[in-house]
């Protein structure tokens, strides 16, 4: 009987036992192949903690591989023959080995993938089976819709997911969504629980010093990391939320306050993006959690929201619409991105707190990325490959089939409105209601035409006047322009001649 030898490559966001590839391998015969390459870690300028996070993450797995009885072939960074990027180094693995095959678990980023697809290597490929809907079956889904819309696709994932249905397949508790419930500012008093911390262990201690050693260029601090590398440090994360957080997720989902860079999210996005946590596990514990009493139902069902519903309709939409979608520029946006998005220097308390936190800990939640950093981006007009770039450089979690249509699609707008029906555009009284940042700023929220008034204001006044050929026409912003057209000329001038003058210091290359 003819015996083949497999290569197995797994990718630095693969870590996962049971992830599909990986099946089937024959632990003695078999290898599996992990590199650490200089073209991954620095095609944007990944914050240094989230280059420590995937090696360090990558050399524990592969070392859990070995124990198992697996064959590893492990190619540090600073290996003198890594080649330096992941297509080269499956070419010389596979001349060195001459495998019978190849298998690989499809990428999460289009442009790895297709590199690989284009690498002339015969890879047997294997479907993504960590997520809840397959490429196909998301394109069956969106097939002959103009638009899509996450509600309708969340419904789906829940009768496929059956999480939280009655036994005649209806939502418990009578509806799908309990969003309305979960928008609660911080009231004083209410104290979220400390981050559960986690210590650096000789290996993450050895890879904290070659970032150290070999990116220093790149934006952000090196020295706070703090994010599990290891399966059972991801599930301690994981259950130290169950325990302390989730309860309070729901109601303050929304919610923002000074110095408190995590509030009561989970913090388990970019342990769950690179394979340390598994999603049916999650949700099914939420589920539980639920039942047994311990949490409110718009705390599980808004959590269960963001992993079968956003996470995997991002996942659809990025795989369904790439490589053109990155190209989607609906405003014809040209505006650079500010440098004080890389620094944290500004005036403006809300930015330099969500910036300020981004840097430190290569974290922001949802609404911090959407409503303050994203937001101001909209405003102000900034090219979207320019802050595209940015979350998929500064953040932890960031891969390019979550960060791309969160921030293109979601924040954005840039795709025409494919992926969100309309523009998360703010002014802000939006942020003074869901934060305290405005009370300890330079700008006063209260004001928008004055010379410390928060720029927010005017931009988003702005925003609306230079786009109203594209928007007016959308049914969900008509009360915005109502109120626009129901503003005196004078006050309209105002508010654009503010704006502009705000537009045109960042264009003289100043900070707000
Ligand atoms: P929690 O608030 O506790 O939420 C629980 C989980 O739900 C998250 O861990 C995440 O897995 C999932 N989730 C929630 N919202 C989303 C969403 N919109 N899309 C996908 N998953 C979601 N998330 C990433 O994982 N990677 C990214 O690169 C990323 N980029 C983003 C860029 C922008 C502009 C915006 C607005 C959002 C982005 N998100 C991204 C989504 C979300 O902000 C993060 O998942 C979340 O802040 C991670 O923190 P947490 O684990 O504490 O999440
Ligand atoms: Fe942000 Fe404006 Fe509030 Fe200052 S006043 S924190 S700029 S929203």
């Amino acid at each position: 009987m003819k015996t083949v030898n497999r290569l197995c490559l797994v990718l630095g966001d693969q870590l996962s036992f049971d992830l599909a590839s990986l099946q089937g391998l024959d632990r003695e015969r078999d290898t599996v192949l992990m590199v650490e390459v200089m073209e991954e870690a620095s095609h944007v300028p990944h914050h240094p903690q989230k280059i420590v996070l995937v090696f360090s993450a990558m050399r524990h797995f592969a070392q859990a591989l070995q124990e198992q009885g697996f064959q590893v072939q492990y190619v540090r960074l600073d290996d003198p023959h890594n080649t330096g990027a992941v297509p080269s180094e499956l070419q010389r693995w596979h001349a060195l080995l001459k495998p019978d095959e190849l298998h690989l678990t499809e990428c999460g980023d289009w442009r790895l993938e297709h590199s690989l697809r284009d690498c002339g290597l015969p890879i047997h490929w294997h479907s993504d089976s960590r997520f809840l809907c397959t490429r196909a079956e998301f394109a069956d889904w969106a097939a002959g819709k103009k638009q899509l819309r996450m509600e309708y696709f969340y419904r789906e994932m829940r009768r496929k997911s059956r999480l939280l249905l009655n036994g005649d397949g209806t939502p418990v508790g009578g509806a799908w969504n309990f969003d309305a419930d979960n928008r609660k500012s911080l009231p004083k008093g209410v104290k979220p629980p400390y981050p559960l911390n986690f210590s650096a262990d000789p290996v993450t201690q050895q890879v904290l010093a070659l970032v150290r050693e070999r990116f220093a260029s790149h934006y952000g601090a090196v020295d706070d990391f703090n994010y599990p590398v290891t399966h059972a440090d991801a599930q301690a994360l994981w259950q130290y939320f169950l325990d302390f957080g989730l309860a309070g997720f729901g109601d303050y989902q929304d919610a923002m306050a000074s110095d408190e860079p995590f509030l009561f999210h989970a913090r388990i996005s970019a342990a769950l993006n690179i394979g340390l946590l598994d999603l049916r596990q999650l949700c099914n514990d939420v589920e539980s959690a639920y039942w047994a009493g311990s949490v409110a139902l718009n705390a599980a069902e808004g959590f269960i929201r963001q992993l079968i519903g956003w996470r995997e309709y991002v996942r659809g939409v990025y795989w369904l619409k790439m490589p053109d979608y990155a190209e989607g520029n609906s405003f014809g946006n040209t505006r650079p991105l500010p440098e004080f998005y890389w620094t944290g220097e500004t005036q403006m308390n809300c930015m330099r707190q969500a910036i300020g936190q981004s840097l430190k800990h290569a974290y922001a939640h949802h609404i911090q990325r959407l409503m303050v950093t994203g937001n101001f981006a909209l405003l102000a007009g900034i090219a979207p490959s320019e802050i595209c770039e940015w979350y998929l450089a500064i953040y932890m979690d960031a891969f390019d089939w979550v960060e791309l249509p969160n921030t293109l699609g979601m924040v954005m707008h840039a795709d025409g409105g494919y992926l969100g029906s309309k523009p998360y555009c703010a002014s802000g009284q939006y942020i003074k209601r869901m934060s305290d940042y405005c009370r300890d700023c330079a700008y006063k929220v209260s004001e928008s035409t004055t010379d410390n008034a928060c720029p927010f204001n005017s931009l988003y006044w702005h925003f609306l006047m230079r786009h109203g050929n594209l928007l007016r026409s959308n049914q969900r912003m008509g009360m915005l322009y109502k109120n626009l057209d129901r503003m005196p000329e004078a006050k309209q001038q105002a508010l654009w001649q503010r704006g502009q003058m705000l537009l045109d210091t960042l264009d003289n290359g100043q900070s707000l």
